[in-house]
């Protein structure tokens, strides 16, 4: 059993581990990802570290033409809302992809990349999803 504290900080260390984490609600089940100070669902805060299916597909996507100063060298660019196969939804950049394929529905997977700097914000580059 994993013992970090439900942050988004703890759900970033496990990323740089290679691994995609929830935080599942002790109360009624809702998996939270990235984990929240409470459950959204019933307002709980007791949580289990679940590991994440590292599959899903596209439910959603927008391609980002305007982007905070850290983020204006990459654009444009894709993000999108996943839904994992374990049914876990989770915003995230996509990435490998021309935007004309970009469809609802394609199958995607996780990969990870090392934050180039420390401080890096949004932290959410550090897991992406790309078409497989
Ligand atoms: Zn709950």
């Amino acid at each position: 059993m994993e013992e970090k504290p439900f942050t988004i900080e703890s759900f970033y260390e496990f990323c740089s581990q290679g691994k995609l984490m929830g935080a599942k609600c002790l109360k009624c089940g809702k998996i939270h990802a990235p984990p929240r100070p409470s459950c959204i669902n019933c307002g709980s805060n007791k949580f289990e570290w679940i590991e994440l299916s590292k599959t899903g597909k596209i439910i959603s996507f927008t391609i980002i033409h305007v982007a905070p100063p850290r983020f204006a060298d990459k654009t444009p660019y894709a993000v999108g809302i996943i839904e994992l196969d374990d049914g876990v939804r989770l915003p995230g950049m996509i990435k490998n992809v021309e935007f004309n394929e970009l469809k609802i529905g394609i199958k995607v997977k996780v990969e990870f990349e090392e934050a180039v700097e420390k401080e890096e914000w949004p932290k959410w580059t550090r897991y992406y999803f790309v078409p497989y």
